[in-house]
């Protein structure tokens, strides 16, 4: 099993494909998102998510939020924050720990989650980043994995994740999608094209200081300005606070048209109560929007794209819920965003998606790609004649030749046939139909089969009758590519156990049916008495010997018999036609 992993900038998840379904894996309090957060506590001690987050009143110094930001970062590079020092390697550390110790932690706890959920030790994941980070940034990532005990076997962009959780690794090949993402702490917009079945990033274009957060402190500004508070004179305590109740009316306001902002005896004795419409809210955030569309606006034009050519546009980020960042963006690409997924879980979900791709738990969905059996139909003898031979990718087609097996034969059955076994009894029947023809002379008629499977499994049979070119067509449906693979399993291994045994009565058949249309002419030829004395022993030897070859149902002699026999009556037979031209010859000169 491995493990998908969102390492979010605010928030965290974990998911893992469970009896074919990727899910995200829920707490003991039953939520399936961990804030990313740490408390380093001053004697050791360690807390993650909501615990560390709760210890903010109290010790919000040791609470480590927004540490992705940090990570695969040079100290020049981020020494404006405040809460990083320098190490003696001149890299930065916050609280004495490199950025992806602290992040470990917080992958820990996934994995921890992730173990008790699933009853066993998982030791492999996906980790997604931004498409932005660079390959230090990335190397960080995987180093946290490796901290936390998790062999990191893929990294995989966030867009490219919330594409695979939409579904849209189904689209087209050379299809575009926009991933708007904004988050709590940083917003991105990616351009993704598909591209030989894999996504490709175009562009990306964001800012890593742009997020929810962002809005709350925006509404904490705006209720200050209101009450003639002085921010910076504020307690830590009351800070925070102030900034959890400003989050709690923003997301309130996205189901709601009004709240209240209330934060009773914030400051040991004022309470606050203010009535926020979600007028007033759109109102704040719409600068903050604008800011957003901004970077849409470049990553579009780096990419070379134009709203109409893109297939589907998605939200991701818990800041998507926003009715207004909605409106926006369906107003910005002139088409409405595809929301049928969760947008804070969408990324760990896609993470998910390749992590079953990758453990083989999500085989059906590739599988689906390819047929997982031979598919043929019914031949002479009761013979299988494979048409598609398992493993060929879909979409594709192939077709073959038929002729009538009797004299005066005025149809042909059809019958379609999946497996690997070589009779035709020993395969499953996905459907029959008949072919009428005009009553011909044995294999005088003609009748092209094709079978065509589309790219959504979907196979179609087409029988044309190539004397008057009429066509009977027959859809067979999906049975061809949606075999579960328990029944795939039993097929291969029965093909294989009997693989001896149905190769013999394969070529016994195949040696059989010579034989029968030899043996008639064979006698025929020899009454005319055109033979040599030696020539007729040596036939009539060998006429014997099929016969009791076929008695005795023994493939290998009996194919050498049947040889024997063609070649005993080779120079006869060039002797008969020879004779024949001859006499058609004389009478045309007679008529003339
Ligand atoms: P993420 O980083 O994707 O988990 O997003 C977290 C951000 O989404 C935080 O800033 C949340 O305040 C914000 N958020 C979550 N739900 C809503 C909502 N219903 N309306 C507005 N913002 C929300």
């Amino acid at each position: 099993m491995i493990l998908g992993i969102d390492l979010g900038t605010t928030n965290s998840a974990v998911g893992v494909v469970d009896s074919g379904f990727p899910i995200l894996l829920a707490d003991e309090d039953g939520r399936r998102i961990t804030p990313s957060a740490v408390w380093l506590g001053q004697d050791g001690s360690i807390e993650v998510g909501r615990k560390a987050l709760r210890r903010r009143a109290v010790d919000p110094e040791r609470v480590l939020t927004s540490v992705k930001r940090l990570m695969g970062r040079r100290w020049e590079e981020v020494s404006t924050e405040s809460s990083v020092s320098r190490g003696v390697d001149g890299l930065p550390r916050i609280l004495g720990k490199r950025p992806e110790e602290v992040s470990a932690e917080i992958l820990k706890e996934l994995k921890r989650i992730a173990d008790w959920r699933m009853g066993t030790s998982i030791t492999k994941a996906v980790i997604t980043v931004p498409a932005y980070f660079n390959d230090g940034q990335r190397a960080a990532t995987k180093r946290a994995g490796e901290l936390a005990g998790l062999e990191v076997v893929r990294i995989l962009n966030e867009p490219t994740a919330a594409a695979l959780a939409y579904g849209l690794d189904k689209l087209q090949e050379k299809s575009r999608v926009a991933v708007y993402d904004l988050g709590g702490g940083t917003f991105d917009l990616s351009i993704l094209e598909m591209q030989e079945g894999v996504f490709q990033v175009l562009a990306t274009h964001g800012d890593t200081r742009l997020g929810g957060d962002d809005l709350d402190a925006i509404i904490l500004a705006w209720v200050a300005e209101r009450e003639s508070l002085d921010v910076a004179q504020l307690s830590p305590d009351a800070l925070v606070r102030l900034t959890v109740e400003s989050e709690r009316v923003k997301i309130a306001l996205a189901g709601e048209e009004e709240t209240v902002f209330q934060v009773p005896f914030f400051d040991g004795s004022r309470s606050l109560e203010i009535p926020v419409t979600r007028g007033d809210l759109e109102t704040l955030a719409s600068p903050w929007i604008n800011r957003t569309l901004r970077h849409c606006r470049q990553a579009m034009a780096d990419a070379g794209v134009m709203p109409e050519d893109l297939d589907a546009v998605v939200l991701v980020g818990g800041s998507t819920r926003m009715p207004a960042v909605r409106r926006a963006v369906s107003g910005f690409f002139g088409k409405e965003p595809d929301v049928s997924q969760h947008p804070d879980e969408a990324i760990a979900l896609g993470a998910t998606v390749q992590a079953g791709v990758l453990d083989g738990s999500l085989r059906r969905v590739v599988l689906l790609d390819v047929t997982p059996l031979s598919l043929g139909i019914e031949t002479f003898g009761g013979l299988m004649n494979v048409l598609i031979p398992r493993n060929t990718t879909i979409p594709c087609k192939a077709g073959e030749m038929f002729t009538n097996a009797a004299d005066g034969q005025r149809s042909m059955k059809v019958r379609v046939l999946q497996g690997e076994r070589e009779m035709a009894r020993d395969n499953w029947e996905l459907g029959v139909f008949e072919v009428a023809f005009d009553a011909a002379a044995k294999g005088q008629a003609r009748v092209g089969v094709q079978f065509r499977i589309d790219e959504n499994g979907i196979l179609e049979v087409l029988a044309r009758d190539v004397s008057t070119g009429t066509d009977t067509v027959v859809t067979i449906g999906s049975a061809a590519v949606d075999v579960d693979d328990e029944a795939v399993g039993k097929m291969v291994g029965e093909s294989v156990e009997h693989a001896f045994e149905d190769m013999a009565e394969r070529i016994f058949t195949e040696a059989r049916m010579k034989a029968e249309e030899l043996l008639p002419a064979v006698r025929m030829v020899l009454g005319q008495g055109l033979a040599t004395p030696e020539e007729k022993g040596e036939i009539e030897a060998a006429v014997t010997e099929v016969e009791e070859a076929m008695a005795n149902g023994a493939a290998n002699p009996l194919k050498a018999a049947v040889k024997r026999l063609d070649t005993a009556t080779e120079a006869l037979a060039a002797r008969l036609v020879e004779k024949a031209m001859e006499e058609a010859l004389e009478k045309r000169l007679g008529i003339g």
